[in-house]
């Protein structure tokens, strides 16, 4: 049993009206996996990065349980670079530079010890090579989740409406729900969305929190409201692998066990956006996670009579 994890590792330089830093590791798999590990174990990584990444950040993840084997390094190529700003309504950013890099000819290859995968994540990257991890894996996984972004809406949509069609959970932001449907209101826009193949739908909605969809059901998780958001730059991925890392913990595929899911994605976001970069989340023990998760819970809970 083991969760695979496919997307960038990279590095990336943020701005936010909080401070400004230089080349710093991030990527969505990286996010990804520091977030998971704390739920399950091993994870199994699919990525390429270039001589330049760090080797002592390779080994950090390794010591947290994640297996690197389907990670290719280039030793004569540069690692993916995404830079982008923040400004101070901290749900929008702009990206002002993506070098694509060792990502522009990467062609994902699933290692042997990764067929044992029962839950797959596939974290925002160009859907074909989505698709070609999907492939790989010769044994249908038990659940295969999918972050994408508007640019592959814009540049491959052919590809994602393929991929989207082998995947049970997509996971996307509002604006991005509101592209891929041409609906404005979620709920049109989650109908839709379900008809072009995932069985459950995410959107993210950044401070405002996350709803989770099905066919039948609805259910709205809040975000926890911080006094300071320092970096927002992987709160999507480090929710997916809070996300995924719950499911895999507890191989319950209900809509129930989804909730609870969003509310550990949930949590685990709202360390991440506390320092820069993957910081806070190198930080947190198991105790931590609970006392946030508690605090989740009194958020939300209340007691009303009607009569
Ligand atoms: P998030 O803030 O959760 O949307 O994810 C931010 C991370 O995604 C950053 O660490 C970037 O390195 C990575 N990223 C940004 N653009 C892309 C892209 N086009 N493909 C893959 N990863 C990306």
């Amino acid at each position: 049993m083991s969760l695979v994890v496919v997307g960038s590792m990279a590095f990336d330089a943020i701005e936010t009206p909080f401070g400004k830093s230089n080349r710093i590791v991030g990527g969505a798999a990286t996010y990804i996996a520091w977030s998971a590990s704390n739920f399950t174990r091993p994870i199994k990584q699919v990525s390429v990065v270039g001589g330049d990444f760090p080797k002592d950040e390779l080994k950090l993840l390794e010591a947290r349980g994640v297996n690197l084997e389907g990670v290719q390094v280039k030793e004569n190529e540069k690692s993916f670079f995404w830079s982008g700003k923040y400004h101070l309504d901290m749900n929008t950013r702009d990206t002002l530079e993506t070098q694509l890099n060792v990502l522009a000819n990467f062609e994902p290859t699933v290692p042997n010890d990764y067929q044992d995968c029962d839950f797959l994540m596939l974290g925002n990257l160009n859907p074909h090579i989505q698709l070609s991890v999907i492939k790989q894996i010769e044994k249908r996984p038990k659940l295969v989740a999918l972050d994408t972004m508007n640019f592959w809406m814009e540049t491959a949509l052919g590809d994602l409406e393929k991929t989207l069609t082998k995947i049970d959970v997509l996971i996307i932001n509002d604006s991005e729900a509101r592209q891929l449907s041409g609906q404005f209101s979620l709920v049109k826009a989650a109908k839709e969305i379900l008809k072009m193949g995932p069985k459950y739908l995410v959107i993210k909605k950044g401070e405002h929190g996350a709803l989770l969809f099905d066919a039948n059901e609805v259910f709205f998780a809040p975000a926890l409201p911080l006094e300071e958001v320092f970096d927002p730059t992987g709160a999507g991925d480090t929710f997916a692998g809070g996300f995924m890392g719950h499911i895999a913990r507890t191989k319950d595929l209900s809509f129930n066990n989804m909730k609870r899911a969003i509310i550990v994605g949930s949590a685990m976001a709202s360390f991440c956006v506390e320092k820069f970069g993957t910081t806070r989340l190198k930080e947190i023990n198991a105790g931590d996670i609970e006392s946030r998760i508690q605090l989740f819970k009194n958020l939300v809970s209340f007691d009303i009579e009607l009569d």
